[in-house]
């Protein structure tokens, strides 16, 4: 359960805003808001969408500064919401939409802060996810870093070393490695995944939009993600799917307030893909669970390469948008001086030796005039 997901963190006082009220937009309004992202999916080169707790209260798991979050009603001193096991939880549209979007490749990545594993469930491919806070249905070796699928959540959170469990996977030799299993289940404060998050870096850095599903931001880095397609891109946009006012709303170039099912069933109509019902047959952890064999594994380590090769791309991204904000500057900076030396020669009357002998006191001083010109160029 989610609840006991949040008892087994370490206490943790920087929680954020909590329990904001929800806004909910009209049908009218929802439906067109979804024709004008249908069309930014379509023009974008690169799509990128960031999930967070509400994508998940369809499937019966509270979420944390919701109304009835459990960090909301923590504060309030009041027991926990009920919440489903995480077993019995199963994907919701949202999360087979995305598994749907990625397939026909009108989304490049998801990045998540959900540990529900829902989105493997739903069969988003590894490849297409970044599992920032970590996944309650996965193991890691603590050896050779490799992750592999549970068939049932883990009974701990923040990275506790199971001493009982061997890694079932080879060395390159073919011998068994000798590491131990250990939850992936991130506390606060724990180091994020580095190729997950190298991923989610460069991802965010190329993506031209970002979608923001069931997220109010206020978790860094995941929160900030978001904002790089704007920033990184001219024509880049930034949209919300929340109820909740989000700490990037003003840097939203749309705000979706409606129930993320809801807008994501009108999104898939819109953009002509079919989303199937949940299927246990691709559900990693159903297969796990279905394998009679206990040596058998299915591996769900990050891809390291692809990440390396995909920070590079990032990095030249990074290095242009750094030289033309470099070449903005200095061409202001050369206005600007420019305008100075302009300034200062307007003041110099072309003056008599007598005036220039007579009348030093009555000359107004030199730096009025580039000062309210430094103001205006600094407002
Ligand atoms: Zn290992």
């Amino acid at each position: 359960m989610s609840c006991s997901y949040a008892e087994g963190l370490s206490p943790y006082d920087n929680k954020g805003k909590l329990g904001l009220p929800e806004q909910f937009d009209q049908p009218d309004k929802i439906r067109a808001q979804v024709e004008i992202l249908a069309q930014w999916i379509r023009d974008s080169p690169h799509t990128v969408v960031h999930t967070g707790a509400g994508i998940s209260t369809a499937a019966g798991i509270p979420d944390f500064r919701g109304p009835q979050g459990v960090w909301t009603l923590e504060r309030q001193g009041r027991p926990p919401p009920p919440s489903l096991d995480w077993d019995s939880a199963t994907p919701t549209f949202t999360h087979r939409a995305l598994a749907v979007l990625t397939q026909a490749q009108r989304v490049q990545f998801v990045i998540s802060q959900n540990i529900d594993g829902l989105h493997m469930r739903s069969s988003l491919s590894r490849r297409h996810l970044a599992e920032l806070h970590g996944n309650m249905f996965v193991d890691q070796c603590t050896v050779c870093q490799r992750q592999f699928v549970r068939a049932q959540p883990a009974a701990t959170v923040g990275q506790k070393v199971d001493a009982s469990r061997s890694c079932p996977a080879p060395r390159p030799n073919g011998r068994r490695c000798r590491g131990k299993l250990a939850d992936f289940v991130l506390d606060w404060e724990a180091e994020l995944p580095e190729h997950d998050l190298d991923l989610s870096l460069a991802h965010s850095t190329l993506a031209h939009l970002s979608i923001v599903m069931g997220s109010t931001l206020q978790i860094i880095p995941a929160g900030n993600l978001p904002t790089y397609a704007p920033k990184f891109h001219s024509t880049g946009k930034l949209v919300i799917i929340n109820l909740q006012p989000t700490k990037h709303d003003k840097k939203a170039d749309l705000i979706i307030r409606g129930y993320v099912d809801e807008v994501m069933k009108l999104l898939m109509t819109e953009l002509t893909l079919p989303v199937p019902d949940y299927q246990p047959t691709v559900d990693p952890v159903a297969m796990q669970l279905a394998v009679a064999n206990p040596e058998t594994f299915i591996e769900w380590t990050q891809d390291g390469p692809a990440a390396e090769k995909l920070t590079e791309m990032a990095q030249d991204v990074e290095k242009k948008f750094k030289l033309k904000r470099k070449a903005a500057k200095d061409s202001a900076q050369s206005m600007l001086g420019k305008m100075l030396k302009k300034a200062e020669s307007d003041d110099k009357p072309i003056k008599t030796e007598e005036e220039s002998l007579e009348s030093k006191e009555l000359k107004l001083p030199a730096t009025s005039k580039p000062s309210a010109l430094l103001n205006q160029a600094t407002d």
